[in-house]
């Protein structure tokens, strides 16, 4: 599927749920998601007939996201389900990894390819700060539980944040010498409900490399990150900028909330209703979808911020 300025449109990321177990601070607000009627959210059906729908017209990675997509209760089901649909190569899951000591091996079988985990710090006090409410080691315990069950080319995304993390940049990094891991530094986005942060907080990831001076660029993999390696390392160190330098113009993806919205560019107000319709009619709009894809997110800094109208919860990231 093209969109009107030629880009070909082949990833479908999915948020199954808007809440989440953590309340992270650049992310959703303390007290929680807003309460939406369970009426207006997708049911599992919907989803996988929105898969159906994006795989016919040519979409072929779907990721999972959320809020956070293992509290989700039929979250294996969910991804079964997509995984078997005709076209789909890929099905991948962004999760901040919590829950990954009881799901890994079921996620694994039910056919998730592969898996980003969110960590923005390795200091216990800090990440329960960051997250309001987690604990490090709980996360420790699902990269662990991850590595287990055998996934391959695991990515740890962390978003870089001035004051906060920068001074851990070299700490994060080694990771990629401890497990078999990419890990990703991804340039704060200034959404809805992040207004805590002052403007030093939004620091460019070209930063990273000021304190990784070994790195060396590596090839592109297709992805969005622009790639480095330390010597010795068992993966990459990636920097992704969406507000320092953006790749609107090689976007290839669309995201579906988890009340049905279709979102044809993540920090446009722009949202494409699917709930409630069947397989064709999904179809349509995601063509109407796509064929409006906005050029462009327009300027994201500390003054200009997201227009989405919904914290990244809300959307999936
Ligand atoms: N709960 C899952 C997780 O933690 O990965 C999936 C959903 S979360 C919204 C997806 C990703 O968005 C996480 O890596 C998170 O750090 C990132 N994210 C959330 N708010 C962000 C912001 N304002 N700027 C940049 N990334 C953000």
């Amino acid at each position: 599927m093209i969109d009107r300025l030629g880009r070909n449109i082949t990833y479908l990321r999915i948020s199954v749920t808007d809440k989440c177990n953590l309340r992270c601070r650049y992310c959703m607000p303390e007290d929680g998601v807003c309460k939406k009627d369970h009426a207006d959210m997708l049911t599992e059906d919907e989803i996988i007939s929105a898969v159906e729908a994006a795989a016919s017209l040519g979409i072929t990675k779907i990721r999972i996201t959320g809020g956070e997509p293992l509290v989700k209760k039929n979250i294996v089901a969910i991804c079964r389900r997509a995984a078997a649909v005709e076209g789909i190569q890929e099905v991948c899951l962004t999760t901040n990894g919590l829950l990954l000591p009881q799901l890994a091996k079921p996620l694994k079988e039910a056919g998730v390819t592969r898996l980003n985990l969110s960590l923005d710090t390795l200091e216990p006090e800090k990440y329960a700060y960051i997250t309001r409410v987690g604990q490090l080691e709980d996360f420790r315990a699902g990269l662990d539980a991850a590595m287990e069950a055998g996934f391959e080319k695991v990515k740890i995304n962390a978003v870089l944040i001035g004051g906060f993390n920068d001074n851990e940049i070299t700490t994060l990094a080694e990771l990629t010498r401890q497990y078999p891991v990419d890990m990703r530094f991804i340039e704060m986005m200034p959404m809805y409900d992040s207004g805590d942060f002052s403007e030093a907080a939004f620091i460019p990831c070209t930063k990273v490399l000021d304190y990784l001076p070994e790195a060396v660029p590596v090839a592109h993999d297709g992805g969005v990150a622009k790639l480095y390696r330390l010597p010795g390392a068992q993966g990459n160190i990636g920097l992704i900028s969406p507000v320092s330098a953006h790749f609107c113009g090689q976007c290839n993806r669309i995201r579906l909330t988890a009340d049905g919205k279709l979102k044809p560019c993540l920090h446009a107000a722009d949202e494409y209703s699917i709930k409630g319709l069947d397989r064709e009619g999904m179809r349509k709009v995601l063509e109407e979808a796509i064929w409006n894809k906005p050029a462009w997110h327009g300027d994201l800094d500390a003054v200009h911020r997201s227009q989405a109208g919904r914290n990244m919860n809300q959307i999936g990231g």
